[in-house]
């Protein structure tokens, strides 16, 4: 019969135990002088080993030949206690005997002698989930235990334990695995097993696990194909995640504006995620990775994972301006929030990936110094954009401005009016005036002259805001006077959105 491998590679001894030395130890050293304490609660997230620990003790209190406080594993008691034959060890889960009865019931056992061996343990899985008059039987008993008695409470969530019975307890906190030692032991028992688990495969098992190492081992079992080798293709492919290569080129297509590539992806990745939140989940931790790669000098303390990774994503933090992935994060955290209030979950996450690679789309603080980030890197905002609304008016590029034949017509001016032939030495001014900050505002900016005013056209709101502030103004009139030779006049005007060429809709609709 196949036995799971979390079972079949739980710990017997103390020794075997991964990751929780400080507990070990010092449950070894107390079995060993006999010093044992009466009660003792077990914490620290699921999976780390506390029902482990909690078994192995009471074999050692009970071994006949215990060694260096570890259990032999042959003697009567030991094998009684692995087979469940004998009565010594009694597991109850309170989540299931939450009762106040169910303390009482066991309260009036505990009288009776162990049959075999010297102790009766009793372990109580998720003590937390007691009621609060369970709680106070139980306590009643770990005041005054019968000497050959010993108590193992075990339990998720700490702070739902009650005071008086956490100061009548020896308290051991189990701590979440790193990365690193879970893949070390899942490639250990690939090897046991008789066959092969790659490295990166195994690193990408042991992030799934999240700090707990019989995790690891489940999913490792369902990554297993009989002695075919376990590659992280196979993981990826079973488990259903993307790899870190995968989702580091799902944030240089944002990065790089590749629309129609991000859906791409997010079509292959929806075969392989259970909502398109998990898959949002595992950006936001890469960027995560990446901001911290682009804010700290030692990245290696704070980020986990295998070397290799650790290189190609200092790599693409050096790509990305900070800005950038603080809004790409941004965006990706409204998604999630987005995709819990919507039933099209599908158009909302593809929304979510197209402003993702559009930070014209945003209009928030996050996008606009995204946006200035990507000019100051020297790379185009609109890059397909900036050229074809350019193309149609060239007909007559008249570069004296001195009539101005539309200037009557203000319902056509906006979109008619001439091109400003010192839009771009205007703007070289505002850094002499220590204005550079109002660039970043002018990269939607359609400006067009008429005689001596200067209108400045944008779909997005909070720049026309922004630009018409008085003193913001005043330094457009300046600059633009100045680059004139003349006196110009600045009017800010907002236009309605426009089905551009460069929609990402038309994108979506393109594939
Ligand atoms: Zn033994």
């Amino acid at each position: 019969m196949y036995q799971a491998l979390y079972r079949k590679y739980r710990p017997l001894t103390f020794e075997d135990v991964v990751g929780q030395e400080h507990i070990v130890k010092t449950l070894r050293a107390q079995i060993g002088a006999g010093s044992i304490s009466h009660a003792y609660l077990f914490c620290g997230t699921r999976g780390t080993g506390k029902t482990t620990c909690a078994k192995i003790l009471a074999r050692a209190v009970n071994c006949a030949m215990p060694h260096e406080g570890d259990p032999c594993n042959e003697c009567p008691q030991c094998l009684g206690i692995l087979n469940e034959s004998t009565m010594d060890v009694v597991e109850i889960d309170a989540a299931t005997n939450t009762g106040v009865g169910d303390v009482r019931e066991l309260r009036e056992e505990l009288i009776y002698a162990p049959a075999s061996g010297k102790y009766r343990v009793y372990i109580i899985d998720e003590v937390h989930m007691l009621s609060t008059a369970a709680f106070n039987a139980l306590l009643k008993t770990l005041e005054e235990p019968p000497s050959h008695v010993i108590f193992v409470l075990a339990t998720t969530e700490i702070h739902k334990i009650p005071a008086t019975i956490l100061s009548r307890c020896q308290r051991f906190d189990f701590k979440r695995l790193s990365p690193e030692l879970i893949a070390g032991r899942l490639e250990y028992v690939a090897e046991q097993e008789g066959f092969k688990l790659e490295r990166d495969a195994a690193l990408l098992l042991a992030r799934l696990a999240d700090g707990a190492l019989r995790d690891g081992l489940s999913l490792l079992d369902r990554c297993r194909d009989g002695n075919e080798p376990v590659t992280l293709q196979r993981v990826e492919q079973i488990v259903g995640v993307m790899g870190g290569e995968q989702l580091m080129g799902a944030v240089r297509m944002a990065w790089n504006r590749d629309a129609a590539g991000l859906l791409r992806f997010y079509r292959d990745a929806r075969e392989r995620y259970a909502g398109p939140a998990q898959l949002f989940g595992d950006l936001c931790a890469l960027l995560r990775d990446l901001l911290i790669c682009s804010v700290t000098e030692e990245p290696e303390k704070l980020i986990e994972g295998d070397a290799k990774e650790l290189k190609e994503k200092i790599a693409l933090s050096r790509e990305l301006p900070t800005a950038c992935i603080v809004r790409m994060m941004r965006t990706l955290q409204d998604g999630i929030y987005e995709l819990g209030r919507t039933a099209e979950k599908s158009l909302s996450a593809e929304m979510t990936l197209i402003s993702l690679c559009r930070e014209e789309l945003g209009e928030d603080i996050a996008s606009l110094s995204a946006r200035i980030a990507r000019l100051e890197r020297g790379i185009p905002p609109m890059a397909a954009a900036a050229s074809a609304p350019a193309a149609e008016p060239k007909k007559e590029a008249a570069p004296a401005p001195s009539q101005a034949p539309k200037a009557k017509e203000p319902a056509a001016e906006i979109s008619q009016g001439e091109e400003c032939p010192f839009w771009e030495p205007m703007k070289e001014c505002l850094p002499d005036m220590g204005r550079a900050n109002l660039l970043g505002f002018l990269l939607d900016i359609k400006p067009s002259l008429a005689g001596d005013r200067l209108i400045l056209s944008s779909e997005q709101s909070i720049c026309i805001e922004f630009l018409n502030k008085p003193e913001n103004k005043a330094a457009l009139q300046e600059a633009a006077s100045r680059a004139a030779g003349r006196g110009i006049l600045v009017e800010l005007r907002q236009s309605e959105p426009a089905m551009a060429e460069d929609d990402p809709m038309n994108e979506l609709l393109n594939l």
